[in-house]
């Protein structure tokens, strides 16, 4: 009936009629897609997408955080092509595969050195709902008794760790969240640091927020099973980071109170805060850690959930006992995505992708400090090459903008127009381009920006 990547006006409307009659899209309101022109993905080429129409935009967020060393890569290709000829899924209950094992060897080594055992899935909210699940059943397991009312856990406020019903358990953003609590199961929300909306300085916030974390764990400890937290920058709520001391507090009381921490790098993992994981950067060592998006460089689902062998250890009986985890996907560790993360990491190594990352880390956080100063940028976050630019209506007065005039939507909707595709968070534009970004595309990501924040806020 139509085919594919050819470029004429015809085939983009039938393709473009197909999708808005028949698919739903994540975090879309459906009647404002169906009402507009949208943009339809034929192929990528480095850090750029390039649509049906021909026309290419440059990746500003790296395809919602996955891509690490641009699209299309012929290296990653091929480890997928030369995995594809042999075989692209087995079972993992009951089999082993052979690209699975080697990424695992790969992975351990580049982990904290604490970690030893790996969980595979295949994304990030299912990653998290691992950690929690093998954390709460490392307490029910545990050889001492005491322990077994050990069952809730402690997550932050506007965290985000995913959209199934355990990780929005744990999640605390309310615009999304809400309409499910009745479904969630119960948790103890303790304060993430937001000095911009408390009006407070960021060692302020911080001092206040552990003071609350350890108020929640001295009073609950008992019954506590873990702490979630994204170290350093929480991702979904509109990168909201954290100094390394506050992480290293939380670490610190976690051993105190004695209660697992999970941590979850699914977004600030594979080089994203400049370091390969966001926890080396604080030097501290977590329980379990769960890591998906960057892990195949951003070109196949997979997830992994990775714990000490302590934990590990009360898994471990005889058939009968049943400490057995009983958890599973069709798709874990599928061989494909195993080849495509081996190759990920490779590249790493080979092109030394965190060592040449620190120069442009520096040229991001100079141009950042232009768009600072436009009066309407409430606040620049950056941790790496994670950024979020808050906007607000009033900066002096610490207005928002209110949710209708839709800011952080008409500035990525501009951006588009001039070829940089953004995706903001409310009225937080998100900056997260691949690694691979060149010093000339990452200016023009910048300028682009700076000039759609001005057109739109200084109308
Ligand atoms: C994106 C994200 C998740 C969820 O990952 P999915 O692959 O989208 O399920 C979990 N935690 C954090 C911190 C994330 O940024």
């Amino acid at each position: 009936m139509y085919k594919l990547n050819k470029k004429n006006k015809d085939n983009f409307y039938l393709l473009e009629s197909i999708d808005k009659k028949h698919i739903w899209h994540p975090f879309t309101q459906m009647k404002e897609w169906i009402a507009n022109k949208q943009i339809i993905i034929d192929h990528g080429q480095g850090n750029y997408l390039i649509d049906t129409e021909g026309k290419s935009y440059l990746d500003g967020v790296s395809s919602l955080w996955v891509n690490i060393h641009g699209h299309n890569h012929p290296y990653i290709n091929n480890a997928i092509k030369k995995q594809l000829s042999k075989i692209s899924h087995a079972t993992f209950l009951g089999l082993s595969n052979v690209p699975a094992i080697k990424l695992t060897e790969l992975l351990i080594k580049i982990v904290p050195q604490n970690l030893t055992r790996i969980f595979y899935s295949d994304n990030g909210s299912t990653s998290v709902e691992i950690g929690l699940k093998i954390a709460y059943q490392y307490w029910q397991q545990h050889p001492q008794s005491l322990h077994h009312s050990k069952k809730k856990f402690i997550s932050f406020t506007t965290a985000y760790h995913g959209d199934t019903i355990g990780s929005v358990s744990v999640g605390g953003i309310d615009l999304f969240h809400r309409i499910y609590k009745p479904m969630l199961f119960e948790t103890l929300k303790a304060p993430y640091p937001y000095p911009l909306k408390e009006n407070l300085s960021q060692e302020e916030s911080e001092l206040k927020a552990i003071k609350e974390l350890e108020k929640c764990l001295k009073a609950n400890h008992k019954t506590v099973a873990g702490i979630i937290i994204e170290p350093l920058m929480q991702g979904a709520s509109g990168m909201i980071n954290t100094s390394t001391q506050f992480l290293q507090k939380v670490k610190a009381l976690s051993v105190e109170y004695n209660v697992l921490l999970i941590v979850d790098e699914v977004a600030t993992g594979f080089g994203r805060t400049g370091s390969m994981f966001a926890v080396e950067k604080a030097d501290i060592q977590p329980d379990i850690l769960c890591i998906a998006k960057g892990l195949t460089g951003g070109y196949l689902p997979l997830a992994a959930t990775i714990t000490t062998e302590a934990i590990f250890n009360n898994f471990l009986g005889d058939y009968l006992d049943y400490s057995t985890f009983f958890h599973g996907h069709s798709y874990t560790a599928n061989p494909l995505a195993c080849a495509a993360a081996i190759a990920n990491l490779e590249l790493f190594e080979k092109n030394n992708t965190i060592e040449k990352l620190q120069e442009k880390i520096y040229r991001l956080i100079t141009d950042l400090k232009e768009i600072e100063k436009l009066p309407h940028v409430a606040e620049v976050r950056q941790e790496g090459f994670m950024v979020g630019i808050e906007l607000y209506e009033d900066k002096k007065n610490n207005k928002p903008y209110a949710p209708e005039k839709r800011i952080g939507f008409l500035v990525a909707q501009e951006a588009i127009k001039r070829g940089v595709f953004l995706r903001p968070l409310g009225d937080v534009i998100i900056l997260m381009p691949p690694l691979s970004i060149n010093p000339k595309e990452l200016k023009l990501l910048l300028e682009t920006c700076k000039k759609c924040i001005i057109h739109i806020t200084q109308k």
